[in-house]
């Protein structure tokens, strides 16, 4: 009789490209007796769903994460939030050490100035908002809906804001909203930053593919680009690059247990 692989189930925490991505690989090749769950926080109303299980809505803390992988017999999970998405990561990585879960952040890589960018590196939003002003007047804010209150207070400064889903108060009151989801094309960007004579960029420092071209529409109208920093990945908790190199990990625990 052929014996059975022992049960196993991933979780991967998702909200993005990579996260999706990562349950493709693993749906493309299934490992018998694995299961994949991608939990998404909710934020976005018709999210794209990956192949596997999914879950949507917070976990009520790292406890709450700690006991739903407790009762979920989660073998491992991949961290594949947004790089801005701190508490999740902070809390994964508290619930996989009190479950004795192994935990991987998957990170997609930053992204490097080219010649000609002029930007400026600061480490919060609050910082951005304190430091606009002496760049420009007419801003086009990339930040995210829920970032928008960090700018509410900035009178004399015009901003097109630009997020997936309709942003709600405090929003800076000369506030023109776009609501699109990338990924965007350089052409479309060019015409954005010429069309509302937009004089400095705002953005994270959030890296892929899908939102670059407004960085090389900025280099080409030689307007400044605020860029708020990555918050660190939580101590302790081993990264990988790609959800090629997430997967390999994967594999490579499968071997080990
Ligand atoms: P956050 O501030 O780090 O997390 C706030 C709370 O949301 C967490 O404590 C957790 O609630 C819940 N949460 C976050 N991600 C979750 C997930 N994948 N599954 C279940 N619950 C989750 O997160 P955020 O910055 O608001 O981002 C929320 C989601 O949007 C993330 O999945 C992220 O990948 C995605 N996203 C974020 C950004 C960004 O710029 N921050 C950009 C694009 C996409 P509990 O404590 O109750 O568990």
């Amino acid at each position: 009789m052929a014996a059975h692989p022992t049960p196993r189930h991933v979780l991967i925490l998702g909200g993005t490209t990579e996260a999706r991505r990562l349950a493709e690989l693993l749906a493309a090749e299934p490992e018998p007796g694995l299961t994949v769950t991608t939990s998404l926080a909710g934020r976005v109303t018709n999210p794209v769903l990956p192949p596997g299980a999914s879950r949507i809505g917070g976990f009520g803390g790292p406890q709450g994460l700690a006991t739903w992988l407790h009762t979920h017999a989660v073998d491992a999970v991949v961290d594949a939030t947004h790089p801005f998405a701190e508490r999740m990561s902070f809390n994964a990585a508290t619930a996989c050490a009190t479950a004795g879960v192994p935990l991987l952040a998957l990170r997609r890589p930053a992204w490097t100035p080219a010649p000609g960018d002029d930007w400026h590196h600061v480490p919060t939003l609050a910082a951005a908002a304190a430091a606009l002003p002496a760049l420009g007047s007419r801003a086009f804010l990339t930040t995210g809906r829920t970032d928008l209150a960090a700018f509410a207070h900035l009178d004399g400064t015009w901003f097109l804001a630009r997020s997936v889903d309709a942003p709600t108060a405090p929003l800076p009151w000369q506030t023109h909203v776009l609501l699109a989801r990338g990924p965007f094309t350089l052409d479309g960007e060019r015409e954005l930053i010429r069309e509302h004579r937009i004089d400095v960029l705002v953005t994270k420092a959030s890296g892929g593919s899908a939102t670059a071209p407004k960085l090389a529409a900025a280099r080409e109208a030689g307007i400044p680009v605020l860029v708020v920093d990555r918050p660190p990945v939580p101590r302790g908790v081993p990264a990988a690059v790609s959800p090629e190199a997430a997967a390999a990990w994967l594999r490579a625990r499968s071997q080990t247990t």
